[in-house]
């Protein structure tokens, strides 16, 4: 059962089969339609490489696993995440893949990287942090040495740590301030977020409620050494980060400009590694909202070839962020998106598109303008198969899809992961990464949950340990880094597999 994948018939062999099979008038032979499976299979993502004894051992582990996962009545990636979470959380495959080295995590945001807990645990308590309520029940948070001037729209500003002085127990308080910071609830998803537009206004609410935490330089360094860690420790060797390069400010109310935000990032980055020898490193994708007229997207345009420039080693490239069905399409920023090309720099794109099932609009358009652009990889690509043209061209010149299952599932555009489009891009090896878009938006952390929904949802029994090995290394092939850094990271992680391998092989 196991090895079933490993053999592949030689070409001619499988010709021949398909040749009778066209003939039809043959009553069915058990051996080629054995063959045919093994063939078949072998198409799959991780379906050609051949696995080691101690890999294979691994893997028939593996499979008793899965199948009491799929026997399971409860099953999981059939279920909404956020009630499916608690039984993942139990389940020995999970397990499993926590311990994985998953390589790099290609797609994920600069502010959604960190528990909320963590943030009102640890940023909302320290001093100077005022907070007021707006009138759409979200919340504001600023840093002041002295009292902040009002938001329109908010009441008036609360010094946090005043009130929590009144208060016998702060739970209830720092309970509701962390609901209003991810969209993650135990009450029933989809009553609390019936439609699209809901769930998407509250994914935006919640960004801005964090917003004032997350720009305090203080914070945002730290929130960011957080965020790497929480990836790290979750067995995410590297990250690239799809980051807005926001202004941060001080207590006084100064402020910093973008380049000192990504000379952050990259002094972190740098300090986390020395720190944790075995992790690789990050790079930035710098991002601007989609929502934006062409005017500021050819200024932002400007700037990230600046950037480019003078931070080569940490800059990866450009990319537009916020909710495509609602944003200004790629085409409508040709101009702006045209600029490094006309100028001859060097500016690779790494596009949302096809985060939609809007088919056949103006923003289902962005697949193939994507390409176009010539992006380097194509976030999320939801939409793919209702492209062929594009899928085709993405196949062929090896630009990869980031595929995020829980944030997918989240935001409405599929509800049982394994009618999940990427299912069927999995079964035909089509190149893609697996991440986690906005994992503490969603209640979850690093990479492994999204990597469970993958294994076990799309993949239902026939991923093995092979697919998950091809998965984790498309995310260091389908990187930023340069051939050099490759096999450096790869060497890195091939260790890492070996000894995990050998720790959970018996
Ligand atoms: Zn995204």
């Amino acid at each position: 059962m196991v090895s079933v994948w490993l053999q592949r018939p030689p070409a001619a062999a499988a010709c021949l089969l398909l040749c009778c099979l066209a003939g039809g008038l043959a009553a069915p032979d058990p051996q080629q339609r054995e063959a045919l499976i093994r063939r078949e299979a072998s198409m799959q993502t991780g379906g050609r490489l051949q696995l080691s004894d101690a890999e294979q051992r691994l893997d028939a582990a593996l499979f008793q696993m899965k199948q009491k996962e799929m026997g399971r009545a409860d099953f999981p990636p059939a279920m909404h995440f956020f009630k499916a979470r608690p039984l993942i959380r139990t389940s020995p495959v999970f397990d499993l893949l926590r311990k994985m080295p998953k390589g790099g995590a290609l797609h994920v945001h600069d502010f959604a990287m960190v528990d909320v807990e963590w943030l009102v645990k640890n940023a909302t308590y320290r001093p100077h942090c005022y907070m007021c309520s707006t009138d759409k029940r979200s919340v504001r948070f600023v840093f002041s040495s002295r009292l902040p001037e009002a938001l329109p729209r908010c009441s008036p500003w609360t010094l946090l740590e005043n009130l929590r002085a009144k208060m016998v127990n702060t739970t209830d308080l720092d309970n509701s301030i962390m609901g209003n910071m991810t969209l993650f609830t135990n009450q029933d998803p989809d009553m609390l977020y019936p439609s699209q537009d809901v769930v998407w206004d509250r994914f935006e609410q919640a960004f801005a409620a964090l917003w004032g935490l997350v720009t305090y330089a203080p914070v945002f360094r730290d929130y960011y050494y957080q965020g790497l860690t929480q990836f790290y420790t979750d067995n995410v060797m590297y990250l690239e980060l799809r980051a807005l390069l926001p202004q941060t400010y001080e207590l006084d109310g100064s402020t910093h400009d973008t380049a000192w935000t990504l000379k952050t990032y990259q002094e972190v980055t740098r300090q986390f590694t020395a720190d944790h020898p075995s992790f690789f490193g990050a790079r930035i994708i710098f991002t601007i909202q989609r929502r934006v007229n062409a005017s500021v997207m050819a200024s932002a345009v400007e700037e990230a070839m600046k950037l480019q420039r003078d931070f080569p080693d940490v800059m990866a490239g450009f990319d537009l962020v916020g909710r495509e069905d609602k944003g200004r399409p790629l085409w409508y920023f040709r101009d702006a998106l045209s600029l490094p090309a006309e100028k001859g720099v060097t500016l690779p794109f790494f596009f949302h598109a096809g985060e939609t099932n809007l088919q056949g609009t103006d923003v289902d358009q962005n697949l193939l303008d994507a390409l176009l652009f010539n992006t380097s990889r194509i976030g999320h690509g939801f939409a793919l198969l209702r492209h062929p043209l594009a899928k085709e061209l993405s196949r062929k010149r090896g630009v990869a899809l980031e595929v995020c299952p829980i944030s997918n599932q989240v935001l409405k555009l599929v509800s049982d992961m394994r009618n999940h489009p990427a299912a069927a891009l999995m079964s035909e090896n089509h190149p893609l990464v697996i991440s986690s878009d906005d994992p503490a938006m969603f209640g979850a952390s690093g990479l492994s949950y999204d990597f469970y929904e993958a294994f076990v949802g799309f993949g239902g029994m026939t991923s093995h340990l092979g697919s998950l090995k091809e998965l984790a290394m498309n995310s260091i092939r389908y990187s930023s880094l340069t051939t050099k850094q490759q096999e450096i990271a790869v060497a890195l992680w091939q260790r890492r597999w070996d000894e995990f391998v050998s720790e959970n092989a018996f």
